[in-house]
């Protein structure tokens, strides 16, 4: 064991034990990391999951952790915050670090009269997360700008370039989000010329629908669930909720829409409470455990079984649980 940390130490200097993830994400909600190392610079975010490879220990790696649920117990192996931060614009393409805020490339984007991106505008997270991810809104994404990714590949050992129609990218997927050996270390995205009282105007539009409708004045890891890709054709519920016909045509029905539905706005269990502002959210009013959130995903995941028939699908990712939570 000691050995374990002495070699660990001298590959990662800078390396931390024990530290609060809590401080980390977005939820305030997060148990220790056993070991905690911050990447500034790609050599020393390959040189961690190489460090982890070798010693045989678990790892994650952490963007500004706005969609993840972390138990109360922590993280038993290396957590790797990216921290890489260089971006530069070159006409309409942007390169960018995967530890660069999304809010900063969309911003300075806008400022060299390039945008398109205004479902992004208020994203709390990095490049990395949201390519990962596939974070957008229910129409567009990240997909739509990104041209290439540049990767490494844990198993492989090795340096990759995926173009976009090799990350598999679909509604809040892509194939990072299911092979834990691609790690993500910047992307080129390229961008539309666009007015730039246009891209104001759109941005601000969004910023205010965000602020309307969201509950950001609480700590929170964004929408809990994803939308339910399919339709709801059953007569008594088109009956009994007619907006359920349009979501049919669009082939997509909020999340928060059929939570609201199950009369769970505002449903309560410790710190933790189904936002009454928009019931896809759920908030950390102060001192909410990890344990309080799973309670009330299991809640609403049988309630929404229940009465809709369908399977509720997580857009967090959860760490330092058992597998069957
Ligand atoms: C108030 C609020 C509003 C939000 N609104 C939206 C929204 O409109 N649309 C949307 O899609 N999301 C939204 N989110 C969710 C979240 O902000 C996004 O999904 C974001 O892109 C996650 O980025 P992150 O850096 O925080 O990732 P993290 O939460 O740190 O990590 C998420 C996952 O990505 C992986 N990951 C991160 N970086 C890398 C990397 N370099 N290489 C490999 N894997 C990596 C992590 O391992 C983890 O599995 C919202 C969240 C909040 C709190």
């Amino acid at each position: 064991m000691q050995r374990k940390i002495l070699e660990i130490k001298k590959m990662l200097p800078g390396i931390k034990k024990n530290v609060l993830l809590k401080n980390f994400t977005t939820f305030k909600i997060g148990g220790p990391a056993e070991y905690f190392y911050i990447a500034g610079i790609k050599k020393e975010l390959i040189k961690a999951v190489q460090t982890a490879k070798k010693l045989k220990l678990p790892f994650f790696i952490l963007g500004m952790g706005s969609n993840v649920l972390i138990s109360d117990k922590g993280f038993k192996g290396l957590i790797i915050k990216s921290s890489l931060l260089n971006f530069r614009f070159e006409k309409n393409m942007v390169y960018a670090e995967s530890g660069v805020p999304l809010s900063l490339i969309i911003q300075k984007a806008a400022k060299h009269g390039l945008g398109d991106m205004s479902w992004g505008v208020g994203v709390p997270g990095t490049i990395g997360g949201a390519i990962f991810g596939n974070a957008g809104s229910k129409e567009n994404s990240i997909k739509d700008v990104v041209e290439t990714v540049e990767v490494f590949d844990v198993k492989e050992d090795k340096l990759k370039i995926f173009k976009e129609k090799d990350c598999n990218f679909s509604y809040r997927e892509s194939v990072f989000k299911n092979n834990k050996d691609l790690i993500i270390l910047s992307a080129t995205l390229k961008l539309k010329t666009i007015a730039r009282e246009q891209i104001k105007d759109c941005y601000e539009k969004s910023l205010k629908y965000r602020q309307n409708t969201q509950p950001l004045n609480f700590p929170s890891a964004g929408s809990i669930f994803k939308g339910y890709i399919g339709k709801i054709g059953k007569k008594e519920l088109l009956n009994q909720f007619p907006e359920l016909i349009d979501f049919n045509k669009k082939g997509i029905v909020p999340a928060g829409y059929l939570i609201d539905k199950c009369g769970l706005r505002g449903k309560t269990i410790g710190g933790a409470q189904i936002s009454k502002m928009h019931a896809n959210f759920i908030i950390n009013t102060g001192n909410a455990k990890a344990g309080d959130v799973i309670k009330l995903i299991k809640l609403i995941k049988i309630a929404v079984k229940k009465k809709f028939g369908i399977k509720l699908a997580e857009e967090i990712k959860f760490l330092g649980f058992s597998k069957n939570l």
